[in-house]
């Protein structure tokens, strides 16, 4: 472990989505998702910041493929800010599906950032809806509390982590994703394509042990 590794006041751990919809007898299952839980626990105790992100969707969100008849879950249509995976409904806002894994217990975190909470766009990343532009506020936060280097974890590795990195790396923080602390969808290729994309912004996919 090098020194550099080691969170410091600067940092934050940002739990993305680890929700009952996204584990595995959820209505959108990342299998294996609920693995993730403890190896999580573990690491936020190592930080001082965490924040934690809630996919939060209205009933009929666009992201929904029962928003869109004729269509099934885990197709791709194009919707204004591009293509769109449609998904089955889930972490509808109010519902247990929505709800934070039960056994999720992270109780320091100062921070619970809800996202996709607009109709009409989705909101794979922390920090700005799909078309990359409106921010969340997430931002703000991170900056206004001096945080500067930011560590991801959750679900899913392929979506909503990814986006995360890539919005937070475009912003000018120094990123770094836990990738064991993560799990993947796997959408036509998209595991492979994110290690990639990761990689070519040289955003660095790191092991929970090199924070422990
Ligand atoms: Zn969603």
């Amino acid at each position: 472990m090098s020194d550099a590794m080691a969170p410091g006041e600067n940092d934050v751990l940002v739990v993305v989505d680890i929700q009952n919809d996204f584990c595995p007898a959820g209505r959108l299952p990342v299998p294996y998702g609920d693995e993730v839980v403890p190896i999580v626990n573990r690491l936020a105790e190592r930080f001082r910041n965490v924040v934690l992100t809630q996919d939060w969707h209205p009933p009929s969100h666009l992201s929904f493929a029962s928003s869109h008849p004729g269509r099934e879950p885990y197709e791709t249509m194009t919707v204004v800010c591009g293509p769109q995976v449609l998904w089955p409904d889930h972490c509808v806002q109010g519902t247990s599906g929505a709800d934070f894994h039960k056994s999720l217990q992270i109780t320091h975190a100062g921070l619970v950032l809800r996202k996709g909470i607009h109709r009409a766009i989705d909101s794979y990343s922390a920090f700005y809806e799909n078309d990359r532009k409106t921010p969340t506020g997430l931002i703000g936060y991170l900056r206004e509390r001096g945080l500067m280097r930011i560590f991801l974890a959750g679900l899913a590795f392929d979506f909503c982590v990814r986006y995360s990195a890539e919005d937070a790396h475009r912003d000018g923080f120094a990123v770094f994703v836990v990738e064991d602390a993560c799990r993947g969808i796997d959408v036509d290729g998209s595991m492979a394509v994110t290690r990639r994309q990761l990689t070519e912004l040289g955003i660095f996919c790191i092991s929970a042990q090199a924070l422990a």
